[in-house]
């Protein structure tokens, strides 16, 4: 078996790998889609850990990294991606109930500190490994206060709002900021407009205290988003990363 320590590519990764069912795929967003799978016996993760999805696709077989957006408490493995047109992206939006697909064992490390305040900060499909974290939370009943800022284009482009909308209201310690940069012709908008920006994230750090801050997706989101966080006066050692690579 080839070795291949990158993020994702054709050659199959050198570690074990599972097989796994299509539940259901669900379009999340116009861009967005999610996929079910069962959750293999004995399939152990901590929220927010990523594995690596493997797919036949006409060049061969092409493995992408992706977080799991399902919490460990729940019985089915859940993922979500960013429509683009590479073999990968368009083997996936095939993909039907009852298809086969391989997975990798979890990885990664960006473990959420369930006994420190959380503030997770994201735009679009870097929602996933926050699904996971804020599900786990939630079905955990933990009264960890946590604060989710999301950023997307428009109304129609923010993945998982009703089950977020659900979560929040289960979760009594849980506050949802939703930004838009702009409005979308179909959909009302209770909410807020804008970008994130300095003057979101300084009113978020105002009230935030010694919360432990979560990045996660593109990697230029990720950089642009922490440096503003840390020019606000958050200390380093109280940010965490997790970077989507394979996104510009
Ligand atoms: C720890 C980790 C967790 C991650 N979690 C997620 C997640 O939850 N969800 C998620 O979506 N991603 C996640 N990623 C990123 C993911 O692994 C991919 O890198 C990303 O989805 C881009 O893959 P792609 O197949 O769209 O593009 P790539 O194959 O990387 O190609 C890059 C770009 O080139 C274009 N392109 C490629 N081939 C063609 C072609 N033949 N014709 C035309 N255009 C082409 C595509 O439009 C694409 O935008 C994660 C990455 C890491 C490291």
């Amino acid at each position: 078996m080839a070795q291949h320590d990158q993020q994702q590519g054709t050659a199959v990764p050198a570690a074990d790998s599972t097989s796994v069912t299509v539940l259901e795929t669900k379009d999340q967003t116009p861009t967005i889609r999610s996929i079910r799978l069962t959750k293999p016996a004995g399939f152990s993760f901590q929220a927010s850990q990523s594995v690596r999805l493997m797919l036949d696709v006409k060049e061969g077989r092409d493995w992408h990294a992706l977080s799991i957006a399902s919490a460990p408490t729940r019985d089915y493995l859940e993922f979500a991606l960013r429509n683009s047109e590479s073999p990968f992206k368009r083997a996936l939006y095939l993909l039907e109930p009852g298809d086969e697909v391989r997975i990798t064992s979890p990885r990664g490390h960006f473990p959420f500190e369930s006994d420190r305040p959380g503030i997770f900060i994201t735009g679009g499909i870097g929602i996933t490994p926050f699904m996971s974290t804020i599900e786990y939370a939630t079905d955990s009943g933990l009264s960890t206060p946590l604060t989710l800022v999301y950023g997307n284009r428009s109304p129609d482009e923010v993945a998982y709002k009703g089950q977020l909308d659900e979560l929040a209201h289960t979760n009594g310690h849980l506050r949802i900021i939703y930004t838009v940069s702009q409005p979308s012709p179909k959909l009302s908008w209770d909410h807020r407009f804008g970008h994130i920006d300095r003057d979101l994230l300084d009113e978020v750090v105002a009230g935030g205290g010694d919360a432990i801050y979560y990045f996660a997706g593109p990697p230029s989101l990720v950089s642009e988003l922490g440096q503003l966080v840390e020019a606000l006066g958050v200390p380093r050692e109280r940010i965490r990363s997790e970077l989507f690579r394979g996104y510009p």
